[in-house]
């Protein structure tokens, strides 16, 4: 079931320094929904998580260290100018 499912990826979005981080990748959009219903009001308001679909599940573990994510958020979260990446977590 899950292969045939769009894996998605979070990332949290901070506009007060145009920076982001991934905050999980390869989550069914189930687990994805859960993380947000979970975690959305403990974000600063300066902040705001970004779900995208993966085109394809990523192979690296961690993710603070997934380029695909990376490359996913610049091509598709449509931010201008593009954010910067950061590990820091919001
Ligand atoms: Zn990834």
């Amino acid at each position: 079931m899950t292969e045939t499912q769009t894996l998605k990826l979070i990332a949290a979005y901070d506009r007060a320094r145009n920076e982001y981080s991934i905050i999980v990748h390869n989550q069914t959009p189930k687990e994805a929904q859960s993380y947000l219903d979970q975690w959305s009001r403990h974000l600063r308001p300066e902040c705001s998580f970004i779900v995208l679909d993966q085109t394809m599940q990523h192979r690296t573990e961690d993710e603070t260290k997934c380029r695909a994510c990376r490359e996913t958020i610049l091509r598709s979260a449509h931010i201008e100018p593009p954010p910067k990446f950061t590990r820091r977590k919001p």
